[in-house]
C-alpha cells in the first residue's frame, strides 16, 4: 500500500470524480479537459503517481515512451493526426497546477493550418 495522497487525477482514474474518459489501458487514462484551451483539449495522464517530468525516474521509462505511443492513438481516434500539440507543464512557475505529470493533446480540426501556439494559453 502506498502511503501518497491520491491526486485529482488519481481520484478521477479511481471514479471517484466523474471526468470525460477518452481512452484508458492498464497504465494510463485520457480525459477531455474540463476547460478546454482548444476545440481538443485531451489530458492524457499515467495511472503511476508522478508528480512533474522532472521527477521521473529510469524506472519510468517504459510509461513515458507508452505515453508517446498513445498521444498518436488517440489523435488517430480524433482525428487530429495531422496537427496536434503536446504540451507538458513542469512545475508551478510553468503554469503546473496539477502535479500528476499529465500531457496536453490540443487540437483544432478545423482550421488545423492555422493553429498556434497563440492559440491557446496553455
Ligand atoms: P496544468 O495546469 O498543466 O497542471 O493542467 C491541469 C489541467 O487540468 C488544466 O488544463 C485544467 O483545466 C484541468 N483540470 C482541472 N480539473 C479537472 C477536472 N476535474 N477534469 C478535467 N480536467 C481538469
Amino acid at each position: 500500500m502506498s502511503d501518497q495522497v491520491d491526486t485529482l487525477f488519481t481520484r478521477i482514474i479511481k471514479r471517484e470524480i466523474p471526468a470525460e474518459i477518452v481512452y484508458e489501458d492498464d497504465l494510463c487514462i485520457a480525459i477531455n479537459d474540463i476547460a478546454p484551451q482548444a476545440p481538443v483539449h485531451v489530458l492524457l495522464i499515467p495511472k503511476r503517481q508522478i508528480p512533474r517530468l522532472a521527477d521521473a525516474t529510469e524506472s519510468e521509462r517504459a510509461i513515458l515512451g507508452h505515453l508517446m505511443l498513445v498521444a498518436g492513438d488517440i489523435s488517430r481516434q480524433l482525428g487530429v493526426d495531422e496537427a496536434f500539440r503536446l504540451v507538458v507543464n513542469n512545475g508551478a512557475d510553468a503554469g503546473q497546477t496539477v502535479f500528476h505529470l499529465h500531457l496536453h493533446i490540443l487540437a483544432n480540426p478545423k482550421d488545423s493550418k492555422q493553429f498556434s501556439e497563440s492559440d491557446t494559453g496553455i
